[in-house]
């Protein structure tokens, strides 16, 4: 434990340790079964409560009713690209995406594959550094829906509203900020997050949608590519990663242990905030890459003076346990990834990190 480090991953990413000790003490025989969590049947009724327990965390905390289900997929958050126009745009009512950066990109281009999506709104043209405002989204009112990426964890933006769609399903890949500050979730109708960053180990993704939508899948479909099996089958079709489930569970009931979503959204905000104003105080040192009003809280990206300076960052940080703060290659420079399950006293290095850092390189 002394041996661990702060981990500024995107993800997989940092985890609450409570979470990890907790499952490594109930590892080998979990529930009274005899048996690890990985050995025992996704039909056992130990599983059953982990399933159905992390289900119902997953709502309460979003302050999601009846009319919405949790499924847990798999083929990762990119899976869900595909899935998506799959089941629900036609030529006629096309996906209609915001692209805010490379995943939302990545999700425009398997509906564009299937000859079935359109742009709404592109902030490319300025490098991804802020997220289209209503007045520059273009609503078509025969869109089956407008997708965006609410944050985006490459180019370290956030959506700090929820964009008016007159009507249209809203739709949302939640995966870097999904359970990180309270968000009128009832506006959206349909929100997914792979879950290796705020929630869990990688290999399971969590959609939250209204059951009315999910009914509708084509049934011309392959099963395991239709959400309406997911939806009728509770996620049981075929074998979940029942691990990967249970994880969830703990990290949602963690979540809910440590104040729900308000929460976390103070203690975001006030990671956030110290990492930023070392950002901002830095006389032009650090340049962040987002601009001011489409920060992410979860994401920080900023550029040094130069690429050599870049990389003796990255290794005067390592030597200071503060790991994975290499930017993606698209962006360059730095990435710090503040999920939740990062406490207040990691941020607060790195920033006293940098202060030292520009001090000495300045
Ligand atoms: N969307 C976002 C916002 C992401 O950050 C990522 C992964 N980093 C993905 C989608 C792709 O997720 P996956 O690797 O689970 O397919």
């Amino acid at each position: 434990e002394a041996d661990r480090v702060y981990n500024f991953n995107p993800g997989p990413a940092t985890l609450p340790l409570e979470v990890l000790k907790e499952a490594q003490a109930e590892f080998l025989n979990f529930n009274h079964s005899g048996m690890s969590i990985l050995e025992i049947s996704h039909r056992a009724k130990q599983y059953a409560e982990v399933h159905q327990q992390a289900k119902a965390d997953i709502k309460e905390l979003m302050g999601l009713g009846d009319d919405y289900e949790v499924l847990f997929c798999q083929g990762g958050a990119s899976q869900q690209f595909a899935m998506i126009p799959l089941n629900f745009a036609t030529k006629e009512h096309p996906g209609s995406y915001v692209l805010s950066g490379s995943f939302a990109t990545k999700a425009y281009k398997e509906a564009e594959l299937l000859g079935v999506g359109e742009v709404a709104a592109s902030s490319k043209a300025v490098d991804f550094r802020h997220i289209p405002t209503q007045d520059e989204l273009t609503i078509n009112p025969e869109a089956a829906y407008v997708h965006l990426c609410y944050n985006n964890t490459i180019y370290g933006t956030e959506y700090h509203y929820v964009p008016d769609t007159h009507g249209v399903p809203l739709f949302a890949d939640m995966s870097s900020d999904m359970l990180s500050r309270p968000v009128d979730f009832q506006k959206f109708d349909f929100i997914y997050a792979g879950v290796q960053k705020n929630l869990g180990p990688a290999g399971v993704v969590l959609v939250v949608a209204k059951k009315e939508l999910l009914a509708k899948s084509p049934q011309t479909l392959p099963t395991m590519l239709r959400y309406s099996t997911f939806l009728e089958k509770d996620s049981l079709y075929n074998t979940p990663p029942a691990f990967c489930i249970y994880m969830v569970g703990k990290v949602a009931a963690w979540i809910k242990a440590n104040g729900g979503l308000a929460e976390m959204e103070k203690r975001n905000q006030k990671k956030a905030k110290v990492v930023y104003d070392a950002i901002d105080n830095s006389d032009g040192f650090y340049r962040g890459h987002a601009d001011k009003d489409s920060r992410s809280f979860m994401n920080v990206t900023f550029r040094l003076p130069s690429e050599e300076l870049e990389k003796k960052f990255v290794a005067e940080a390592l030597e200071h346990q503060l790991s994975g703060v290499k930017g993606h290659r698209s962006v360059g420079g730095m990435r710090a990834s503040i999920y939740n399950a990062m406490p207040y006293e990691g941020a607060l290095r790195l920033a006293e990190f940098m202060e030292k850092f520009r001090k000495a390189n300045a």
